[in-house]
């Protein structure tokens, strides 16, 4: 039970609020009760969980990373995307969320981004359930 969601991102660096695209799998997949991982396959992207009450939080958390892991610095890695592999490195590539009565169990103001760092692209992201026994 696996379920593949796409991702298409507009901008190089770009928080994608995608809970309701991971609400929708979960449907598909039927999980009454237990924990949904929601993964990225890609090593210049990332997934987080976090304010999507105001958007500016996203641009705010994308602002934070390209002072942290600035584009044009000097890296090894010469394909010219050294700063989103490390930018991916600090999110993250995978997010575990509780599921209790076929809901996300999410704060108020909890949301999952997708986190795109070398975009504009088309993305993938996996949905694995796994039910409480
Ligand atoms: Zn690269």
């Amino acid at each position: 039970m696996i379920e593949t969601l796409g991702v298409t991102t507009r901008k190089r660096i770009e928080l994608v609020d995608m809970t309701e695209q991971v609400r929708a799998a979960l449907r598909k997949l039927r999980l009454t009760s237990g924990v949904i991982i929601v993964y990225v396959p890609h090593t210049t992207a990332a997934v987080t969980i976090n304010e999507n009450a105001d958007p500016s939080v996203g641009r705010d958390i994308s602002g934070v990373l390209s002072r942290l892991v600035p584009a044009g610095a000097d890296y090894e890695h010469t394909e010219g995307n050294a700063d989103a592999h490390a930018k991916a490195a600090l999110v993250g590539s995978s997010v575990t969320i509780i599921v209790e009565g076929g809901e996300l169990v999410l704060g108020t103001w909890q949301g999952i981004f997708f986190c795109e760092f070398d975009g504009p692209r088309n993305r993938k992201v996996l949905v694995k359930v796994i039910a409480e026994q």
